[in-house]
């Protein structure tokens, strides 16, 4: 005992008092003995509340030894309290250790004081360790049943490991009772399909009686699944002995499940939920490991839409996105089970044909994922008719590695875009240089305007029945410093693509009005402009706004502007043309669709369309007489538009035979080398002055 002990003794006898001091002092108790002889002071004493043990007398003047052991159980139950009497009788040391009082000494006994002191103080300090552990069970016991994480208990020492407790908790998470529970090993929550890693991991834990940490697949009652990461630590006995596992459980199923979210996002395209471009890696990694192993192909087929900015920058990415997803899952259907179809990014498709055998097959393949892609789309009740260009590479012939085979396929998907879009293109080692050629000319193209590199030619329109010359079309140039003239079929493209079409499109629109209001100034008799609008420009909404602002600008009039928009651009997506054509009428500019004839026009919208003239494309004018279908198709466009009330203008006319034809056939006008080639504005007078269109009518 490290502090000094109060003992209190309640005794009116002087001589007694000095005894016990001296007995208890004479021992090697370490104690202060407070000594009080009245009911009062004994009540005083006992307030001060650090008193380790009472000993009292038993009779006392006006008081007595059981009143005082009254007073002392009821205030301090604790406190050992011992009878020293010299005149107690055996009833009445009977009757106080009944009424609590620890033990009773005899006062000419009085050597046995000592020992009863002490043995009353081991008592009362065992009460108070016990009460104290007693208290701290109370407590841990309440706060693993007032727990949310589910426990349970398991014996270790009974065979199997059976349950031997589980909390309130565990009852709520799992759907069984503790009733049910009591006695089974835990593995009825594995159900019928055992996570076997899981199991295996506890079983180690278990057999090397250790603590660790498990996440196992767990089914509640109902049959639920829940993950669990369940915490297990073993109970040992003071020899060490583990007797019992507790299992702390913790359900992380919503961890789980936005862990898996986040590696389904990691591999899939958010949008169209097929394979991203990481997961195709990998696919495409094994396929060619699979195919070096057993001799086989593998195919790449590099997908792109045509034109699907004009559906995004037009109509806007909702519409584009659902597209792109209704897209998606054709493709998907359209391949066999075996192949992955993945998105590269925007409107690009990857698709990996494993285990290729025949190359007819092989085109057959193609063919049905253009017709796939064919297929109209209906979105929001509007209907939209796209096609796509295909590129692809076979592995091993076009290239032995992963990046190789998707730029080979790369390049023959640009390939197919030149050679006029909706169509598949296989790769040939050309195609390389085709694209290295592209970038260089992607990257002069962008400095092309600022050092003033293009100019416009101009091509003289005649009309049949007055041979006279009521227009000109604005046809672009490129004077590379380096490459010479470059002609517009070669680099619109690239300019429609790194979307520099748009500055460069405005610079052609301001220039040619310019320039026809320079030749009006200037006296000669005023004719119309044709300038040609590209896809790209034609889908940006600021046109008409642009439009107008040129034509305050230059001054020209309205009138004597005609905008040439291509036949598969106005019927790509003919609801959104028809608002479009319409604003730019209102400025009272012509509109003309050039082409015509190569993009399967439907009658109907064409009828709403707000056009003034149709051009037939120069292949059907070049093979006028000697192919028959051209014949007809040129007599076709022509009665058409007039049924329409739409002129009709033959481009492309090089002969007098060609010449004769149209006329024979009622065209309205015609514009080819016949009459001029396009040339330059200071050529254009000389044009104006020369004979061959003077003696046409
Ligand atoms: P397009 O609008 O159909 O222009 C007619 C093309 O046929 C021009 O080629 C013209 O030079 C050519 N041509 C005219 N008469 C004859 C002929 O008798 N025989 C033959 N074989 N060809 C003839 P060009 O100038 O090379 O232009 C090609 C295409 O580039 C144009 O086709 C047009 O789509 C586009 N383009 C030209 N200038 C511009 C422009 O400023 N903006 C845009 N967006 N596209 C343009
Ligand atoms: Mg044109
Ligand atoms: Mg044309």
């Amino acid at each position: 005992m490290d502090k000094p002990l109060n003992i209190l003794y309640l005794e009116d006898n002087p001589q007694d008092v000095e005894l016990v001091k001296a007995l208890l002092l004479a021992d090697d108790l370490s104690c202060t003995v407070i000594s009080v002889e009245s009911s009062a002071t004994f009540v005083a004493a006992l307030k001060r509340n650090d008193i380790d043990l009472i000993i009292s007398d038993y009779s006392l003047p006006g008081f007595n030894g059981l009143a005082a052991l009254k007073i002392a159980s009821e205030t301090m139950p604790e406190t050992p309290f011992i009878l020293f009497s010299g005149t107690l009788g055996e009833d009445a040391a009977i009757e106080s250790l009944r009424n609590g009082a620890t033990d009773y000494v005899l006062k000419h006994r009085f050597k046995r004081l000592v020992p009863a002191v002490r043995r009353a103080l081991i008592q009362a300090q065992e009460r108070r360790e016990r009460r104290r552990a007693e208290e701290t069970l109370r407590l841990r016991n309440s706060a693993i049943e007032a727990s949310i994480n589910p426990i349970i208990i398991t014996n270790s020492l009974q065979p199997d490991d059976p349950i031997e407790y589980v909390n309130p908790a565990f009852e709520r998470m799992t759907g069984y009772t503790a009733a049910e529970v009591m006695g089974r090993n835990c593995r009825f929550l594995q159900g019928r399909h055992p996570d076997l890693s899981g199991i295996a991991s506890i079983r180690a834990l278990l057999r090397e009686q250790r603590a660790g940490q498990v996440v196992i697949k767990n089914y509640r009652k109902d049959g639920c699944l829940f993950w669990n990461e369940l915490h297990l630590a073993p109970v040992q006995d003071v020899d060490g002995h583990t007797t019992h596992f507790i299992g702390v459980l913790n359900d992380i199923t919503e961890t789980k499940r936005y862990q898996e979210q986040l590696e389904h996002q990691a591999k899939y395209d958010f949008l169209t939920h097929l394979p991203n471009r990481s997961l195709l890696y990998d696919r495409l990694e094994q396929a060619i490991t699979y195919a070096q192993s057993y001799q086989r192909g593998v195919g790449v087929a590099f997908i792109d839409l045509d034109h699907f900015k004009l559906i995004n920058d037009g109509i806007g990415h909702d519409v584009g996105d659902q597209i792109l997803t209704i897209v998606a899952q054709r493709l998907k259907k359209t391949v066999r089970a075996v192949d992955t179809v993945a998105r590269w990014g925007g409107d690009e498709f990857v698709v990996i044909l494993y285990n290729l055998a025949q190359d007819d097959i092989l085109a057959h393949f193609l063919q049905n994922l253009l017709a796939t892609v064919r297929q109209t789309v209906t979105v929001e009740d509007r209907e939209f008719n796209l096609t796509c260009s295909i590129g692809l590479s076979l592995y091993p012939q076009d290239g032995r590695d992963m990046a190789i085979l998707l730029r080979s396929a790369d390049a023959a998907m640009y390939r197919a875009k030149e050679q006029g879009r909706d169509n598949f293109q296989s790769y040939t080692p050309e195609m390389h240089e085709r694209i290295n050629e592209r970038l260089t000319l992607e990257n002069s193209l962008r400095q092309a305007l600022a050092r003033q590199e293009f100019v416009l030619y101009y091509q003289p329109q005649i009309d049949l029945r007055s041979g006279r010359m009521v227009g000109v079309e604005a046809l672009i140039r490129w004077q590379h410093p380096e490459m010479g003239l470059i002609s517009p079929a070669r680099f619109i493209p690239v300019a429609e693509d790194s979307g520099l079409i748009l500055p460069i499109g405005e610079w052609v629109i301001r220039t040619a009005c310019a320039q026809n209001k320079a030749w009006q100034t200037a006296g000669l008799p005023p004719i119309t402009v044709a300038v040609n609008v590209s896809a790209r420009q034609f889908s940006d909404k600021k046109l008409a706004m642009l439009v107008a602002q040129v034509l305050r600008e230059t001054s020209l009039e309205a009138c004597y502007l005609e905008l040439e928009l291509t036949e598969s651009l106005v019927m790509h997506n003919a609801e959104d043309t028809i608002v479009t054509l319409r604003a730019l009428k209102a400025l009272g500019v012509r509109l003309a669709i050039d082409d015509f004839g190569t993009g399967y026009s439907s009658l109907a919208y064409l009828r709403q369309f707000p056009v003034d003239r149709l051009k037939i494309d120069q292949s059907f004018v070049q093979e006028i007489s000697t192919n028959s279908n051209n014949t007809v198709i040129v007599k076709a466009v022509i009665s058409l538009g007039h049924s329409l009330n739409i002129d009709v203008i033959a481009e492309g006319v090089e002969s007098q035979a060609q010449l004769e034809f149209l006329h024979t056939h009622d065209c309205d006008e015609v514009q080819g080398y016949y009459f001029s080639k396009p040339v330059p504005p200071e050529q254009f007078i000389e044009v104006l002055t020369g004979s061959r269109y003077n003696g046409v009518a």
